[in-house]
């Protein structure tokens, strides 16, 4: 299945992995620096043309590692300057991933998944089950794509691990390309402008209070009871609001540093005057700020996107009650890259897969 026979893939290895694998074969630690360097500096795709290292070593490394690169299938660029870029995977998978420029910040939403197995009610992606996890170096080849694409490269820019799939779902290689990410040799991205949004998975949750490399956490709550939860994301049956809060409390927040809770607002389900009221109470002391999302409606999708006074009386019932509270601007709608309205289609599909058109949040 892995293209290159099992090769290890260099883009998706850490450097101290990558300097105990040339030592052992015989080669200077210190190469890893420089081959990190050609591949997330500059963009090099191609090991050949690591021109600061022998010809021995280049030789050696293509018959020793692959260099996997995702390939841009198809590019399409919204009125508001949005880009949803199509990616084809070595296994011929695809995923697809965004640049979301000016929020004001210059931002990449990246996938972690192919598919998702959260199956939450509004989202496309939900539709489509689980097709794999992306390994660490397919999540930071998103990045590596997108910052060329966009020649980004020398930019900061912020990353959302808010694309297809369920970042805590795949943990160990989440956090591979978050440190990836961070390599001072590398991409040398800090953390805070790192963002990672779950619905909630607990015990991932509680490992991920743990780690040295801490992003800043969004949790996908959407509703402020377990009744209204229950129906719109289905964990929320194994690990429920008040379990998801308790966890929020306990998570070590750096100083000055909140947790966004995203909220995607259905018309006449979670959006009443009552719902708003309950979830600025269910808040109260949590370091937190409301991100409301409107509903990116979508064919399939069984609910409705809430008229604007509905969404800002909502907003402003939160605002009254001493909570921090933004409105998601939708981008990127035309070319149907907004939120829960990325479509992957023509994967290997199971029967019941067949019966949703792929999707990608
Ligand atoms: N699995 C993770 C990350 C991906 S989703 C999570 O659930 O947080 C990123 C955000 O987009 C989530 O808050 C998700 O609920 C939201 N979303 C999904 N479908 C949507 C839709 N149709 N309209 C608006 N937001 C949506």
């Amino acid at each position: 299945m892995e293209k290159g026979g099992g090769r290890p893939d260099l883009a998706g290895m850490e450097r101290h992995a990558l300097e105990a694998a040339l030592d052992e074969q015989g080669h200077e630690r210190f190469r890893a620096r420089q081959i990190f360097q050609w591949i997330y500096r500059r963009g090099v795709t191609d090991v050949a043309m690591m021109t600061d290292l022998s010809r021995e070593l280049r030789a050696a490394l293509a018959h020793r590692f692959t260099l996997d690169t995702p390939a841009i299938v198809h590019r399409d660029t919204s009125v508001d300057g949005t880009e949803k870029f199509l990616l084809r995977l070595s296994d011929g998978k695809t995923i697809e991933s965004v640049f979301i420029p000016d929020t004001p910040s210059m931002t990449f939403c990246i996938s972690t998944q192919v598919g998702c197995a959260m199956a939450c009610a509004f989202c496309l992606t939900g539709k489509m089950g689980l097709v794999r996890n992306l390994s660490a170096g397919e999540i930071v080849g998103q990045v590596r794509v997108l910052a060329d694409a966009v020649s980004m490269r020398d930019r900061k820019f912020n990353i959302v691990l808010m694309g297809m799939g369920e970042p805590l779902h795949n943990y160990d290689e989440t956090m591979k390309a978050l440190r990836i990410l961070n390599d001072e040799h590398g991409f040398a991205m800090s953390p805070r402008r790192m963002t990672l949004s779950t619905v909630g998975l607990l015990p991932a949750l509680e490992r991920l209070a743990r780690e040295p490399i801490m992003p800043n956490l969004a949790i996908s709550l959407h509703a402020p009871t377990d009744l209204q939860r229950g129906e719109l994301v289905p964990l929320n049956k194994k690990y429920g609001v008040s379990d998801v809060i308790d966890a929020c409390r306990r998570f070590p927040l750096k100083r000055r540093s909140r947790i966004t809770f995203e909220y995607v607002l259905l018309a006449g389900v979670n959006d009443r005057p009552e719902d708003a009221r309950r979830l600025a109470k269910l808040l109260a002391g949590v370091k937190s700020k409301v991100n409301l999302i409107p509903l990116n409606a979508a064919p399939g999708i069984p609910f409705e996107r809430p008229s604007d006074e509905a969404i800002n009386s909502f907003a402003e019932i939160l605002a009254d009650r001493g909570v921090l509270v933004s409105v998601r601007k939708s981008r990127g709608r035309d070319i149907r890259a907004a939120c829960g309205q990325l479509i992957v289609e023509g994967q290997r599909k199971s029967a019941a897969q067949q019966l949703a058109s792929i999707a990608f949040q």
